[in-house]
This record gives structure tokens, sequence and C-alpha cells, in this order.
């Protein structure tokens, strides 16, 4: 670097030289569902929570042929960009950017699509009960479960409408950063919660040392699928560099040793929880949200311990709620 001048950078030059170190934000691909359902069915073999599994393969295809449509999704005006960009927060905070009827529109062309390519059984006609609710109903479910509030939430069908909701997501995400590539001042980076997704403010998933990034670590969202950088060993819920522990599920118990040592705990004890860290160098093809789902075993592990208390889940999946102990469980929720 040369010492002539003081330079003010452009935004492009500021990404520029970001790059060279580091890549801070990776925005959701094309192909994220369709590499999850692959994942899925890949994890599906032989696992006890098969059916599951593969159950939610076929939404997520469900969710790449809705995505592959090409939608248009109304999107972020300039001031808006603005102002996110000023204030620090999130462009498209999950809970408070209004949801516009296109989400229910293709929630239903979805389900529709998905019951088609469904056995008969109690999944297809969850499916086709669902398309035919009402707006107020999908509306009222969706903010329930954004909100993450267990209580009145339909446990049958919040996985379907969680998958529209991630489907609207990452349409606004891909969409406005295609509309906004150029532009002066950039619709997503860094803001001033570092735990929460840069893109929509909502928590990770499970966090993840992404290939050829010499180890770093990213967050990955439930919601829109964004993964963004967040340094390592250190909690992802109260940010202490303290007590941090990473806890794996022994190859004993008969697991996939590959699949069980590719994905973590990582445990604080300064607060009490814990997020999943993955190694995809441990295993190909691993994907936050399917490789969450198909490690159930390590939440429980992790939260109920036979020795001493158990550690809080922080990493919110949208497809497989965990109700919360101090809360009532909803009507017909049986154990
Ligand atoms: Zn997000
Ligand atoms: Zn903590």
């Amino acid at each position: 670097m040369t010492a002539t001048s003081q330079k003010i950078l452009s935004p492009e030059e500021i990404a520029v030289r970001a790059g060279e170190q580091l890549t801070f934000l990776h925005l959701p691909e094309p192909g994220v569902f369709a590499e999850r359902a692959l994942r899925l069915r890949a994890l599906a073999a032989g696992h006890a929570m098969g059916d599951f599994l593969r159950f939610v393969a076929e939404l997520a295809d469900a969710q790449h042929r809705a995505l592959s449509a090409r939608v248009a999704v109304p999107l972020p005006a300039f001031e808006q960009i603005d102002a996110a960009a000023r204030a620090g927060q999130p462009l498209l905070p999950a809970l408070h950017w209004p949801r516009a009827p296109v989400w229910r529109e293709s929630l239903r062309a979805m389900l529709t699509d998905l019951a088609s390519h469904l056995a008969e059984g109690p999944a297809r006609a969850a499916a086709r009960q669902l398309s035919a609710a009402s707006d107020e109903h999908l509306e009222t479910q969706a903010g329930r479960l954004l909100s993450g509030v267990m209580l009145g939430l339909d446990l049958a069908s919040a996985p379907l409408i969680a998958a529209g909701l991630q489907l609207h997501f990452v349409r606004l995400v891909q969409q406005t950063a295609a509309a906004q590539a150029g532009a002066p001042v950039a619709p997503f980076g860094r803001i001033d919660d570092p735990t929460a997704c840069p893109c929509c403010g909502s928590p990770p998933v499970a966090s993840v040392e992404r290939l050829g990034a010499e180890g770093a670590r990213y967050l990955a969202c439930g919601l829109c699928a964004t993964q963004w950088h967040y340094v390592r060993i250190k909690c992802t819920h109260c940010q202490s560099t303290k007590g941090i522990s990473l806890q794996s599920l022994v190859a004993a118990d008969g697991d996939d040793t590959g699949t069980a040592a590719a994905v973590q705990a990582e445990c604080c004890s300064e607060c009490g929880h814990y997020l999943k860290l993955m190694h995809p160098a441990r295993d190909n093809g691993l994907e936050p949200v399917a490789d969450d789902l198909a490690t159930l075993t390590l939440d429980l592990l992790v939260s109920n311990p036979d020795d001493g208390p158990g550690l809080q889940r922080h990493g919110v999946n949208l497809l497989l709620l965990f109700g919360e102990a101090d809360e009532a469980p909803p009507p017909g929720r049986g154990h």
C-alpha cells in the first residue's frame, strides 16, 4: 500500500478488499432447496427418522420447483435499504417485514404440487387441507412460527407453513440482491447484532466451517439460508468467549460415525446454550438444515445428559420445532 494520499474507498473497493480477507456474506444459491433435498434423502437411508427426513426431502423438492418458477416478489425501495444500512438493522426483518400476498399464493401452489408427489396418507391430507385454509389462518400461523410462539401453533402444518416462508424469504433476498447489484448502498451487510441473520434478522439454525474458507465459521440462517461470518470459539447466543466446549455423539450407539464426527454441539457454560457446529470437510454434502434434523440424538444428549443439568438449544429449525419447557404444550400434543 502506498502512503501518497488518504482515499475514501467506494463500496465496490471495500467489497473487493473484504473479499481478499474473507467473504462476510454468502447469499442463498439458486440450488439451495435441491441440495437440501438431496442431502435429506442420503441421510434418510437407515435412519430412525427416515420417514420424516424423506417427507422433508419431498417438501424441499417442492420448494425448489417453486423457486425455479421465478415468481417476482415486491422488493424494498432505496429509502428502506438506506435506512436499514444506517441503523445497522437487517433489511428484511422476518417478524416485521410486510408479507406480500404472493407468499400465500405461492404456498398454496407449492402445497398442491407437493400433494401430487405424495402417496395417499396423512402428509398428503395435511398439504391439501392447508392449501384450502383461509388467508387469516395462514397469516396467524406464520406469525406464531416466526415469533416462536408455540401456544396455538398447529404443529402438524407448521413445517408446511415454514417451507412457504423459507421460499418467500429466499426469493426476497435473491431478488433484492439481483436488483441492487452495483447500487451505491449494498442491501445486505454487517448489522449491529452479529448473532442475527444480516438479511432477515432470524436466529441461526446451526454454524458451519465452510469449505475453502480456511476453517472460518459461518452461521446459517434457518429462514433465508444466508450464511454470515462469525468468529470461532465464541458463543452464538451470549457472545462469550469463555467456557466454550464441544460435544459430539460417541460411535458406540451405532450411529454413523462419519456423520456424528462432522456435527458437534458448541456448548457455552456462561449462558447454558448450545448451537451445532458442522464440518463439511469431514462429511461432503453436509447441509445445515438437513443435518440438523438428522442429528436430533445430539440435541437429546446435550439437553438431557445423564450427569448434571442440560443445555438449552439456541438454533431454530423451523421444520422441526421444540416446545419450551416453561410453556403449556399445545392441545393434543402427546408424549
Ligand atoms: Zn436470513
Ligand atoms: Zn453463551
